[in-house]
């Protein structure tokens, strides 16, 4: 797909047209680094069904930071839930 400055993309999806945005998180998990996350992420985004397209630009600066295992500036602390702690105090079927 061609890579143009204010290209109209439309969504793969829905056929809607994508709207620049800036997305907060995005979630990675490369078999080389386990659960890494990108923030700020310059992209398009549908507003109809939510289907995000990041450039090739963006494409390659997610894979060049995997495949040099470069390291990240800041770590965060997420919270974990192991689910057998919490299945039994949900109530409902299977
Ligand atoms: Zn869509």
């Amino acid at each position: 797909m061609a890579n143009h400055k204010n290209q109209t993309i439309l969504c793969v999806r829905c056929g809607a047209e994508m709207e620049e945005t800036v997305l907060e998180y995005f979630d990675c998990y490369p078999p080389q680094l386990g659960h890494i996350i990108f923030k700020d992420i310059p992209a398009k985004k549908c507003p109809e069904c939510g289907e995000v397209y990041f450039s090739v630009k963006v494409n390659q600066t997610i894979d060049k930071v995997i495949t040099e295992k470069i390291k990240a500036p800041q770590k965060v602390a997420v919270p974990l839930y192991p689910m057998a702690n919490y299945i039994q105090q949900v109530s409902g079927g299977v």
